[in-house]
């Protein structure tokens, strides 16, 4: 189950940018999984929950977009959604086209919460609470 490695490699991204923000604390990690990623997203859910129960990261919520892959067609341009693995563009009806998208998998937004400086943190909102981490 190649989930379990995957789990690894967001802990280890998490971990990374910790270490840039000391006194936070990870509260929930996003990752956006293309359709095509081979990458099963309960299989992961369940590979983080694994990896994370009794460690520091204990609690830390995985929130996983899976997303459908596009493709364009290199005749007429256009650009859709691939449903049922469709080999023909659905304007047109080339069959040369081309996948754009859906082997994603990166991350999207760490939501962390700060420690220490009480004070700041709740006077001044939500402000830097989300950040991109790729
Ligand atoms: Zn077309």
């Amino acid at each position: 189950m190649h989930e379990m490695g995957i789990a690894n490699s967001i802990l280890d991204g998490v971990a990374a940018e910790l270490r840039r923000r000391p006194g936070a604390r990870a509260i929930k990690v996003g990752v956006r999984i293309g359709q095509f990623a081979g990458v099963d997203p309960d299989a992961l859910r369940f590979a983080f929950e694994a990896l994370t129960i009794d460690t520091d990261f204990a609690g830390l919520q995985l929130d996983v977009e899976y997303t459908a892959g596009r493709s364009r067609c290199h005749d007429c341009g256009q650009q859709f959604e691939i449903s049922n693995y469709e080999l023909l563009c659905p304007a047109c009806g080339s069959m040369v086209i081309e996948r754009i998208s859906g082997d994603e998998l990166e991350f999207k937004y760490l939501e962390v919460e700060e420690l220490g400086d009480a004070e700041q943190a709740s006077a001044s909102g939500d402000c830097g609470s989300e950040r991109e981490v790729n």
